[in-house]
């Protein structure tokens, strides 16, 4: 028999995801703090809960997606939380990014219970989510792995268990540290293509094919040129990955210095109250130091 899925957390990246499992055939089941954004769902067909208790109460697979370590742990272990529901032998899919370690306490306490964990988070932002190709980086069990295969292959396109409970975590933090690096690189190039005066629509289509391109150039730089700032991933969602970054370095005592002038700039942007937009927004912290603006809007 195949599992029931519940699905908590239906924000920009939940939402393609519970869309894409209900595609699929998964009988799904959710839940979402605000209420109202389930409504489309149980349009699409799927089931909503009460709670995250009453949700794991009639599912054998319980997958979220919530914003930070503390949301996580509310979710899970909560009044209301996963763990008051929860039957031995089910298995909680965490495919939000949060700390490694909280991972492994996390995983260690529902393990008393007789419950499985991953901890999958994701990459290939909203676009990757809506259309069901984001890469999965997931630690845990190959058993659990397994059993949760099926529904990773309804989410996404690169599916890879890369070690045991907390490495899909670790993982995802290195995949931050190449986005965040990658987008200062992306707006330290955009600002001095500015300057020098270039077409900006064609310098990107000239270097974007070759040894300089990448999904952040393409995808949040050609965003950038027409000063659309909204965000797949927010400023402030960003910044917590790179303290949790930070965080982890510290942990090793590892320098990590672009990184660590990224979270500098974030906080900067987040002190001018634009943490709600994109992370790409990431060139006005540079534009501010070079007195300089780069592109315009498409209606300027
Ligand atoms: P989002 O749009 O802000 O959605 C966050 C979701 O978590 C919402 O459903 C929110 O419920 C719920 N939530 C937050 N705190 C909660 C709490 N204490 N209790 C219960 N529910 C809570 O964020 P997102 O962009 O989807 O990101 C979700 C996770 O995916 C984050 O860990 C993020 O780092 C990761 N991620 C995001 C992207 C991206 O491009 N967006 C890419 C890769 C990974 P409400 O609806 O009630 O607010």
């Amino acid at each position: 028999m195949t599992d029931r899925v519940g699905f908590i957390g239906l924000g920009i990246m939940g939402r393609g995801m519970t869309r894409n499992l209900l595609n699929a055939g998964h009988a799904v089941t959710v839940w979402n703090r605000t209420a109202a954004r389930m409504e489309e769902f149980v349009a699409a067909g799927a089931t909503a809960a009460a709670s995250p208790a009453a949700l794991a109460a009639v599912c054998e697979v319980v997958i979220l997606c919530v914003s930070d370590t503390p949301d996580v742990e509310q979710v899970l272990l909560g009044e209301q939380g996963v763990i008051h529901g929860i039957r031995p032998g089910s298995l909680v899919i965490d495919m939000s990014t949060i700390s490694p370690q909280a991972t492994r306490d996390l995983a260690a306490r529902l393990a008393a219970q007789g419950v499985a964990m991953l901890d999958a988070p994701v990459s290939g932002g909203s676009e990757g989510a809506a259309r069901g190709t984001l890469s999965i980086m997931v630690g845990g069990s190959e058993a659990d792995f397994a059993r949760a295969l099926p529904l990773f292959q309804a989410m996404g396109k690169t599916i890879t268990r890369v070690g045991e409970q907390g490495a899909g975590q670790l993982v995802k933090l290195v995949n931050q540290i190449l986005v965040v690096v990658n987008m200062l690189a992306v707006s330290e190039a955009l600002l001095f293509a500015q300057a020098g005066g270039l077409d900006l629509p064609k310098t990107i289509q000239a270097v974007a094919g070759g040894a300089a391109g990448s999904w952040m150039l393409s995808n949040r730089g050609t965003q950038a040129i027409v000063r659309d700032f909204r965000p797949g991933f927010t400023i402030d969602l960003q910044q917590k990955d790179v303290r949790l970054v930070l965080e982890a370095a510290d942990q090793m005592g590892l320098p990590l210095l672009a990184t660590g002038m990224v979270y500098q700039l974030y906080r900067s942007l987040q002190q001018q109250g634009l943490g709600h937009e994109g992370n790409h927004a990431l060139i006005k912290a540079l534009e501010h130091l070079a007195l300089r603006q780069v592109g315009a809007a498409p209606d300027a």
